[in-house]
Parts: structure tokens; C-alpha cells; sequence
């Protein structure tokens, strides 16, 4: 349930309404919108609804509306408008602008990572992605240099003046992990992982949540529910391919997931269209229907040497053929009344 305030609602009538809120056991999540406080009603460990005919009649109270659909904090009807974040103090992602994230699948050396990151900046792209804490479907497959890769991350972020973005995978690792990043990543094995969900929600980052293969829309906005619900309002959705029956890709880029989630929802969408095909020949392609189809950020692989890479070397584009592809995607950003966030080139 949500209560929307009168626009211009004093500071006190809001105060009441959330003290009757926590009053009748909920939890009161404050969203000050550009024209008019909406306050969300939402319940834990009490499945019955609260009835609103205990705020309708107090002082500044407009209307008290019911919302439907199971996650409440993600949904439409707590929030009309869209969600900005400014990540890294100068990348908003959700507004007008095209988000870039790019880096190797994993961070393999200092050297590997500062070539690439290198490469990235004279591209203009404002976000390094690097895992160091890999998510391997078996245990004898390369697991990520852990903290060295985050010191060798923010040496690259420092150097270049770019955002990074990394995977948390324990929710002991997450204090950790936020202090180096600037976006947390959680991987598409956790995306039903409660604890850490709650963990991230529990730390100042924005978090790029990737939805779980196998995983339904309304399933992936339940977990960015988890992360809301524990007052982290900076949420990323990522759409990155699913499991079908199809076995030409990696995965299955579920196209329609972008519109839907973006009328479902107000946070913004990320697509990675490295994950979702397996395939560096897949990815130009994808990435611009994904931004044809109004996701508002893209994730994507990018190795100097996809040959050698420790992982995902087979979806990982060169840094000249993803300069090209970023060409492309933004004669289709602009067809959408869009635009790619790109900095002048950065050299240190
Ligand atoms: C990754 O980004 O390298 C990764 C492991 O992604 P996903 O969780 O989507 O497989
Ligand atoms: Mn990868």
C-alpha cells in the first residue's frame, strides 16, 4: 500500500502518517517525489494486508492506494517516475543518458587490467568492470584473484578516472567489496541469494542485480525487492540472457524483459550482451536491440587478448571492435531520442 501526501503536505503530516506506520507494525519507505510525497506502507512477517482506512482520513493525506503486484518498493505505483542514480559522482544512470560498462570477464594481472582499462578511457567509456571474486560453474576453473583485484581495479579507476563495478559473491565479502567499488555486482547464481541480497541492501552502493537464468521477471524484481526493502534504493536490473531449450547461444537474450521491466518498474535496465549470447559476434547486435528497445545501460566484456583470457574469452570483444560497435549503438541511441554517456579521452 502506498499514501500519496498532498502536495505541500507539511513536514508534521508526514511525520504522523509515518508513526501510525510504524505504529501498526510496518515499515514507512519515504519516496519525495518532484511534485508530491508518496509514503510506502510495507509489511514483514504479517502477510495481511494493512487496511487504509487507517490513513485515508489524517491531515494531508491525498489518497491511499493498494499495490497489486508482490513487490512494491520496485513497482511503478510507488514511484511514476523514473530512478536517476549518479554513480561514482558524475555517470547518471536511468535518465536520458546510455550507461557503459566494460572490462574483462575477470581481472587476470595489474597489467591486463590497466591495458584495458587504458583502451576503455580513450573510448570515453565511464565504467571499468572487472571480476574478482568469479562465480565458476566448476571448482577447478579460475576463481578470481579476490582483494588484489580490487586494489588493481581502483589502481585502474584512479588512474583513469573511471567508476568500477566488480561481483560480490558472500555476504561477509560485501563491507569489503563496497569500500573499493563504486557498483556492486551481484551474478545471476545469487540472484535469489537472500542473505547477501539483504547484505547489499544493507550498504550505501548501487547494486547491479542480475536477473537468475532460469529466473521469471517477477522473480528478478521479488529480488530487487530484498535489496529495497533494507533502505538501499539504488538498484540496477540486468537482463543477461536465460535458459531455453536453444543451444546455438549461451543463452537466450530475453528481449522482451526490457520493455516489460520498464513498465513494470522505475529502476533502470542494464542489458549484457556478453552473457546473454557467448558469442563476441553476437554482441554489436544485441547491444543495439537492447537500446532499440529502451534498456539504459549496457555491460559488456571487452579483453586485449580474448585469446588468452581465463574466462569468457570466446564472448569478449577487442577494444577496436567494441569502439565500433559503440559507434553503432549510438546512431540507434540517437533514433530512441537517446545518447551513449561518453567521456573526451581520458590518458593519465
Ligand atoms: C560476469 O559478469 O562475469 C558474470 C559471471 O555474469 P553472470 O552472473 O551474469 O553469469
Ligand atoms: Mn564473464
Amino acid at each position: 500500500m502506498i499514501v500519496v501526501m498532498r502536495k505541500g503536505a507539511s513536514k508534521s503530516e508526514i511525520d504522523a502518517v509515518i508513526e501510525r506506520i510504524h505504529a501498526i507494525g510496518y515499515q514507512p519507505h519515504h519516496s519525495p517525489g518532484e511534485e508530491k510525497v508518496v509514503i510506502g506502507v510495507v509489511g514483514t512477517g504479517n502477510d495481511r494486508p494493512a487496511d487504509p482506512e487507517t490513513f485515508r482520513p489524517m491531515l494531508g493525506v491525498e489518497s491511499v492506494v493498494r499495490i497489486m503486484a508482490p513487490y512494491k518498493l520496485a513497482s511503478r505505483d510507488f514511484k511514476p517516475e523514473d530512478s536517476v542514480f549518479t554513480v561514482g559522482g558524475d555517470t547518471p544512470i536511468g535518465g536520458p543518458g546510455i550507461a557503459l560498462m566494460a572490462g574483462p570477464c575477470s581481472v587476470e594481472s595489474r597489467e591486463q587490467t590497466l591495458e584495458i582499462a587504458g583502451e576503455l578511457a580513450q573510448l570515453g567509456v565511464t565504467i571499468l568492470r572487472g571480476g574478482a571474486f568469479k562465480p565458476r560453474t566448476s571448482p577447478y576453473s579460475f576463481q578470481g584473484l579476490g582483494e588484489e583485484a580490487l586494489k588493481i581495479m581502483a589502481e585502474a579507476r584512479d588512474m583513469y578516472s573511471m567508476s568500477i563495478i566488480t561481483e560480490v559473491m558472500g555476504s561477509d565479502e560485501v563491507e569489503m567489496v563496497s569500500d573499493y567499488v563504486d557498483i556492486l555486482q551481484l551474478g545471476t547464481r545469487n540472484m535469489q541469494n537472500y542473505r547477501l541480497l539483504e547484505a547489499v541492501g544493507r550498504q550505501p552502493k548501487p547494486v547491479l542485480l542480475k536477473r537468475g537464468m532460469s529466473a521469471t521477471i517477477e522473480e528478478l524484481l521479488l529480488a530487487a525487492e530484498y535489496i529495497l526493502s533494507q533502505g538501499n534504493a539504488q538498484v540496477l536490473l540486468c537482463e543477461r540472457g536465460i535458459r531455453t531449450y536453444e543451444t546455438a547461444t549461451r543463452s537466450t537474450f530475453d528481449v522482451n524483459a526490457v520493455p516489460v521491466l520498464k513498465a513494470l518498474s522505475h529502476l533502470p535496465v542494464i542489458v549484457d550482451p556478453s552473457h546473454a549470447t557467448g558469442r563476441a559476434d553476437l554482441i554489436a547486435p544485441i547491444s543495439r536491440a537492447a537500446i532499440a528497445a529502451g534498456a539504459d545501460g549496457l555491460i559488456i566484456e571487452v579483453h586485449n587478448k580474448p585469446e588468452d583470457a581465463v574466462s569468457d574469452g570466446a564472448q569478449s570483444l577487442r577494444p577496436g571492435p567494441f569502439g565500433e560497435l559503440l559507434d553503432g549503438v549510438e546512431r540507434i541511441a540517437q533514433a530512441v531520442d537517446r545518447s551513449l554517456i561518453r567521456t573526451p579521452a581520458i590518458t593519465p
